[in-house]
């Protein structure tokens, strides 16, 4: 531990210059948030002609038709102009908030609000939750509409939509209250630790976030999905029985499988297993099932089980702890830097002791280019877990000597192309959108490389022979 803290101490040794030297970080927090939203905006430029190609790619030709194909290629015209238009949209207003002094002024209302009731500006965590409200009404308030157009205009208008106006609302005022609930007492334990910890709060954080991540995986598919979704056993039958013999094959812990009514609200559909490391649960979208047979849920049921047997799911909770690490690690430069406050138009007296939040807040903005690359590698780590679960899926038969299963690989294949198809995804991608947006490689990457898979497989099995 003392290590630890020492080589933390370092760190913020070379960081000191925040605190001493006049650096205008307003100015850079501008130039760095309309640097990432003008790269978007140029990616979606690169992506945008494809959407006019009029066949799909060669591989794909013998399985979209004319009218599939021409109906994904308007979806994804449609779509692009939609995040083109909101992504310029809300860095306007984002600009404008910081231009504006807004964040000085959400906080000063904040601590208003508690006076009201009689509580001084002694009471930091108190006046960062008002503070946390205000910030959240005023950034809410412009996505709505922008929401409401995504719904009921664009994902009507390619026959995805099955939301009322009425299931609209009421979602709208679930989340609200589930985020008040849950983001609240997080918000002031998350701070509360802060205070607490003191200059040592690196690793107490930590233990603190992780515990709060497990708490989360254990009550949000008991507790807060069934307030969207309906959730109810899978029906007994073949797919039923195909899944809990490859569970059991695989020794995979299933205590539930559950079917899910996705189709209440959009056509989209899936299928995704969670769980404690000992008791996991797998559902299935009532979509997929009614769209794919059996045998061909079953293989991308493998999948996700492959993503199980590499313990993707770990991976990924590591990769995000180092990641938390490292954004904790340097925030307490900017936590002790008055002058960091004032850069963003927070008066001499707030600034002089930063409250943990707003400190929080502006370093994160600091942090936007980076997290635009931490997003980048995160992808391309997400895509390289599909290829190993597409190759797990393809190669199963041998890890459970079962020949029945043979044919994975291409019962996968026919499953991602009726989902393609039905969900009316791009086939055309540019590299670089591809490189920046994408969890998943491409549909004609991964039946090319599920073919790759299945003829080494094969080759290699005729070598044994
Ligand atoms: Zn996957």
């Amino acid at each position: 531990m003392d290590l630890l803290h020492s080589q933390l101490a370092a760190l913020q040794q070379k960081l000191s210059f925040v605190a001493t030297d006049p650096i205008d970080w307003k100015f850079y927090v501008q130039a760095f948030s309309w640097g990432v939203t003008l790269f978007e905006s140029y990616l979606l430029l690169r992506q945008y002609p494809l959407y006019s190609k009029t066949s799909p790619p060669e591989v794909l030709a013998d399985h979209f038709d004319a009218e599939a194909f021409t109906k994904s290629q308007n979806y994804g015209k449609d779509k692009a102009k939609f995040s083109l238009i909101t992504g310029l949209l809300k860095q306007a207003l984002d600009s404008a908030m910081l231009h504006y002094g807004l964040y000085a002024f959400a906080w000063n209302i904040g601590g208003r609000s508690i006076a009201y009731f009689g509580y001084g500006s002694e009471y930091e965590i108190l006046q960062s939750l008002a503070f946390a409200i205000v910030l959240f009404v005023i950034s809410s308030i412009p996505s709505i509409p922008l929401s409401a157009y995504q719904t009921f205009v664009l994902e009507e208008k390619h026959g995805f939509n099955k939301t009322t106006p009425t299931l609209f609302v009421t979602d709208l005022l679930k989340s609200w209250a589930i985020g008040f609930v849950i983001g609240m007492p997080f918000l002031a334990a998350f701070l509360y630790v802060f205070g607490w910890a003191g200059d040592r709060f690196v690793p107490w954080l930590m233990a603190f976030l992780l515990a709060f991540q497990i708490i989360m995986v254990i009550i949000y598919p008991t507790v807060i999905q069934p307030l969207f979704n309906k959730l109810s056993p899978l029906k007994e039958g073949e797919l039923r029985t195909r899944t809990e013999s490859l569970a059991t094959k695989l020794k995979f812990p299933l205590k539930h499988l559950y079917e899910i009514d996705g189709s209440k609200r959009s056509s989209h559909s899936n299928a995704y297993f969670f769980g404690l490391p000992w008791s996991k649960h797998i559902v299935i979208f009532d979509t997929l099932i009614k769209e794919s047979k059996p045998d061909e849920v079953e293989a991308v049921l493998a999948h996700e089980l492959g993503h199980w047997y590499h313990m993707h799911p770990t991976k990924l909770l590591c990769v995000s702890q180092v990641h938390i690490f490292t954004i904790l690690a340097m925030f307490p430069a900017f936590l002790h830097a008055p002058q960091f406050l004032r850069a963003f138009d927070f008066s001499q007296a707030v600034s002089v002791r930063p409250p943990t939040i707003v400190a929080f807040l502006l370093f994160q903005m600091i942090l936007s280019p980076l997290e635009a690359v931490i997003g980048i590698a995160l992808n391309f780590l997400s895509r390289q877990f599909e290829w190993e679960a597409d190759r797990f899926a393809c190669e199963i038969q041998d890890r459970l000597s079962a020949p029945e299963m043979k044919d994975m690989g291409e019962r996968l294949s026919r499953a991602l192309i009726t989902l393609h198809v039905k969900n009316l995804s791009t086939l055309w991608v540019d590299w670089l959108y591809s490189a920046y947006h994408h969890s998943h490689p491409t549909l004609t990457e991964r039946l090319k490389a599920l073919q790759a898979y299945q003829s080494k497989r094969d080759g290699a099995a005729k070598k044994e022979l």
